[in-house]
């Protein structure tokens, strides 16, 4: 073990982020003997690796969607294991329940990877911790100054309001969130006592697994004996891949809102084809963002999946840091990221937002770079 390098003790290769030292992967694309996760959003939890290491309440929703039969170790925040003389720790990412940051320490050298994260307390995930490191590697969704999310409780209550208009209008309230991280978001802050709740099968599958770690969310699954003409002035939560499919149709009339990070952009609503959009972001906004890479301490930064090269430039001219690009495979989005398998409907390239944007140059110049990390 002589070759360990200072400065290295994270990579980037072929399979994903790989710390050689412990011989393990964090979130890799391919698979691997041993990868740790820090979430169970599919572009992080991925098929095919030998063991897994998550986060106790990111558990259910990885055997879930791999499978009841894979081999996943769960871990505590704040709890250590050692691999290889690697000091492995988990730490709240704020993003989702069960997110995690993974810190890793050896030989006095701290590294962090944030996985996917924001610094607001949604009420619902474990709230983001301010770690300490040397190397810190963040993932920059929002990196953009236009980026700046409201408070998400002052959308809570427009989504309230925006039920209960629609309610006396006559029409079910359709949000459409991920069903994982999103949904529970909504369901954790919508009112029930407006009216009945009802969520579509891949949300519905979501609560279930999380009710076996202790988190309970309101709402009846749809099934197909479900009676359509009992849901009037309703509110049902379904995942963006419904948008315009047949399980939809069924819900008529409704109003429809889309409740993404994404949604904050002038012309995504239009282009998704809905009524309303509430700018509802499981990420850190820009000012987040930079709140967090200082807080750190670190001197070396390195970003992933998002608007890696104007961050970079920014935290170096700026900051005076140290700035690197992590080519991953991670979506951009939160919602390009494709839900379980039997929950697709349709195909998923129109959504990756802010695309057709043509009127922000700042986003369009940047868009070919995020299409080279597919
Ligand atoms: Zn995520
Ligand atoms: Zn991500």
């Amino acid at each position: 073990m002589g070759s360990y390098q200072r400065g290295k003790l994270l990579q980037v290769n072929a399979n994903g982020l790989y710390c050689e030292q412990a011989d393990v992967y964090i979130d890799p694309w391919r698979p691997v003997e041993r990868a740790i996760i820090t979430h169970a959003h599919a572009d992080h939890a991925r098929w095919g690796m030998k063991y897994y290491l998550c986060h106790h309440h990111a558990k259910p929703i990885l055997k879930l969607r791999l499978g009841q039969d894979e081999n996943v170790q769960g871990l505590a925040y704040g709890e250590e294991v050692t691999m290889n003389g690697v000091r492995i720790s988990l730490f709240p990412a704020g993003h989702i329940i069960g997110s995690a940051q993974v810190r890793l320490e050896y030989k006095g050298e701290i590294w962090v990877f944030t996985g996917d994260y924001k610094l607001i307390n949604d009420g619902i995930s474990q709230p983001y911790e301010q770690l300490q490191c040397h190397h810190f590697i963040t993932e920059s969704t929002f990196g953009l100054p236009i980026y700046k999310f409201p408070s998400p409780f002052e959308i809570y209550a427009a989504m309230n309001d925006y039920w209960k208009q629609n309610r006396a209008d006559g029409y079910n309230t359709v949000l459409l969130g991920y069903s994982l991280g999103k949904a529970q978001n909504i369901l954790g802050h919508i009112d029930p006592s407006i009216g009945n709740i009802y969520l579509h099968g891949a949300v519905a599958n979501t609560n279930e697994a999380l009710a076996s770690v202790g988190y309970h969310f309101p709402g009846e699954r749809v099934t197909p004996e479900t009676d359509r003409s009992k849901i009037v002035g309703d509110l049902i939560v379904a995942p963006p891949s419904v948008a315009d499919g047949p399980w939809l149709r069924k819900m008529k009339p409704y109003r429809i809102a889309m409740c993404s990070g994404w949604m904050q952009l002038r012309g995504a609503r239009r282009r998704r084809g809905v009524d309303m959009g509430f700018a509802l972001s499981d990420h850190c906004d820009w000012a987040q963002l930079n709140q967090a890479v200082l807080a750190t301490g670190a001197e070396h930064i390195y970003i992933t999946h998002g608007y890696e090269q104007n961050y970079a430039r920014w935290i170096t001219e700026q900051y005076g840091l140290d700035a690197h690009i992590f080519k991953t495979l991670y979506a951009d989005s939160e919602e390009d990221i494709a839900e379980p398998k039997e929950d697709v409907l349709e195909p998923k390239e129109d959504i990756a937002e802010p695309k057709e944007d043509g009127r922000d140059s700042t986003n369009k110049g940047l868009e070919t770079e995020k299409q080279t990390a597919e």
